[in-house]
Formats: C-alpha cells, sequence, structure tokens
C-alpha cells in the first residue's frame, strides 16, 4: 500500500460520482438535489470559478484573463481548480462533480488527481437528452418587454404564442438564448462530451439515464445507478 500524506483519516474511499450533460440536461438540478440526498459535497466548476474570482485567488487571477476576454478557460486551470477542491477532504460523505470532465484530457487528469489522493471515480452517470429538446428546453425563455413578466415556451407558455398575458405585448428575447445561439453553443459542446462519454463507457464506469423524464423519476434513477 502507498503512503497518502495528508489523507489521514480520510483514507476510506469516498464516493466520487461524475455527472456528464450538456447544458439543459438538468445536471446542475441533479447534482444538487443528490448532494443534499446523500450528504456528498457538490463540486460545480462554475461555483468554483466564481469563489476563486472572489477571493482572488492564484488560479482565480489566472482564469479571470481569459474569461474576461470571453474565452474559455483552459484544462490546466480547470484542473487546479477540482484539484484543490478534492484535496479539501473535509468533504464528509462523498463527492459529485457537475460540469468536470468536459474533455477527455480533463477526464484523464481527474483520474491522476483522484488517485493522488487515494480516491477514485465510484460511478459516471451520463443525463441523456435528445438535441432537439435541450434547444427547446435553453431557447424557451420569452420576457415581455413592457411589464418583465418572463415565460418559458415548454414550461410556462403564454396563453397566446408570443403575446404576453397581462398586457398584450409581443415577447422579446435575449440574445443568448435565440435558438441559432443556443445551437451553436451545444454544437461546441457536445463533442468533447461524447469523448467523455466514449472515455467512461472504455472504462466500465458508465450509466445512462433518461433525462427526459422529470425530475424526481432522472433523480431515482440516477440513485440507482449509483447504488446509493
Ligand atoms: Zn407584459
Amino acid at each position: 500500500m502507498m503512503s497518502r500524506v495528508g489523507v489521514g483519516e480520510a483514507s476510506t474511499t469516498r464516493p466520487v460520482v461524475v455527472l456528464v450533460g450538456a447544458a439543459g440536461a438538468g445536471k446542475g438540478t441533479q447534482a444538487s438535489i443528490l448532494a443534499a440526498e446523500l450528504g456528498y459535497r457538490h463540486l460545480a466548476t462554475g461555483d468554483l470559478f466564481r469563489s476563486a474570482l472572489r477571493d482572488r485567488t492564484v488560479l482565480g487571477e489566472q482564469a479571470r484573463v481569459y474569461m474576461e476576454r470571453g474565452d474559455l478557460v483552459p484544462d490546466e486551470l480547470a484542473i487546479g481548480l477540482v484539484a484543490e477542491a478534492l484535496a479539501d477532504q473535509s468533504a464528509a460523505g462523498g463527492v459529485i462533480l457537475d460540469g468536470f470532465p468536459r474533455t477527455a484530457a480533463q477526464a484523464r487528469a481527474l483520474e491522476i488527481i483522484l488517485a493522488a489522493g487515494g480516491d477514485q471515480i465510484s460511478r459516471v452517470v451520463a443525463i441523456d437528452v435528445s438535441e432537439a429538446d435541450l434547444v427547446a428546453r435553453l431557447s424557451g425563455r420569452w420576457s415581455c418587454p413592457a411589464c418583465g413578466t418572463p415565460y418559458h415556451l415548454v414550461y410556462d407558455p403564454p396563453r397566446q404564442p408570443g403575446i404576453c398575458n397581462n398586457d398584450g405585448t409581443a415577447l422579446t428575447q435575449r440574445e443568448d438564448d435565440r435558438v441559432e445561439v443556443v445551437r451553436a453553443r451545444l454544437t461546441k459542446q457536445i463533442p468533447p462530451m461524447r469523448e467523455v462519454i466514449a472515455h467512461y463507457r472504455a472504462a466500465d464506469l458508465l450509466s445512462v439515464v433518461d433525462g427526459s423524464l422529470p425530475i424526481d423519476e432522472v433523480t431515482a434513477a440516477i440513485r440507482a445507478e449509483v447504488g446509493a
């Protein structure tokens, strides 16, 4: 058995669950529900970046340069942030990773980081939602420019298509929510995600759940796959 400096009493293996899914698949929602139900720590890379920026850590300052330019943060920085967070062994029952790894390179790095801390991935769950459904979910937000009421074409549609219930004003949409913009974002995101999924399928760690089901059924399906 190799020695693990600094790991101490946390050397019993804690569950480490990775959730994989495109934007709009419900990954963040599921991670947060599962973390609460199972007493795991929810590690969302978006949150890690926000707190690193707020606390002006070294990694945060390096990431800031990319984020202010509107560029993707490079793998090394994302990996560094996740490594820092995982080194915190105070994280009780287990860990749920949400938003990492996003690339096959990040997936390989994650294995090294985990092994260094005496951890390993217990299960990877891909939340599967068709591209058409993702586009509908992500591009469904409209609002009324007159009274500000938000609508969603799938979850909370106005009574008359495109018209505010309150004042009859034509609804408008944010640039980021437009179908073309959402499609372009997904087109960039999905190929590296498929590589991550293939990586974990090859490692025999992958489960796939149907993300088109209601939220509580998706949660139950993930728990069944994770064995928790
Ligand atoms: Zn209105």
